[in-house]
């Protein structure tokens, strides 16, 4: 992908889903890649660790609850998942896309992501399959 196709695609996004920017949570504030524990879902949320993952899914940040924030951070902790608990179902996949956007995973990563349902704007930004 150009730069220029990576910022129609980041725009589409953004238009459609402007929580992918949020500064404190999100794909804009941990490493792309899976979440450590469940090494499944993309990592969401960053964590202070005392669960031992460095950043987890939505649904690994909901089962550990406080576990996954030690005490210091124990409001932070449910600031993040109250903010995941409402993000759209299909969250994940516009994980994946923000992250080829943003260059920080390769435009091959996008082939894994089920495009039907996301907004027009979006699936004419995707890079076509190489
Ligand atoms: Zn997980
Ligand atoms: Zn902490």
């Amino acid at each position: 992908m150009t730069p220029d196709q990576r910022r129609v695609l980041r725009t589409a996004l953004l238009e459609a889903s402007p929580w992918l920017a949020h500064p404190e949570h999100g794909p804009q504030t941990v490493d792309a890649g899976s979440c450590g524990r469940c090494e499944q879902d993309p990592r969401l949320l960053p964590t202070c660790g005392p669960a031992g993952h460095e950043a987890l899914c939505r649904r690994c940040a909901l089962e550990l609850g406080d576990d996954g924030w030690c005490d210091g951070h124990l409001e932070e902790g449910r600031a993040a998942r109250a903010w995941a608990e409402q993000l759209p179902p299909r969250w994940g996949e516009l994980v994946v896309l923000w992250w080829v956007a943003t260059g920080e995973v390769r435009p091959g990563a996008a082939a894994g992501v089920a495009t039907d349902g996301l907004p027009t704007a979006v699936r004419a930004a995707l890079p076509s399959p190489e």
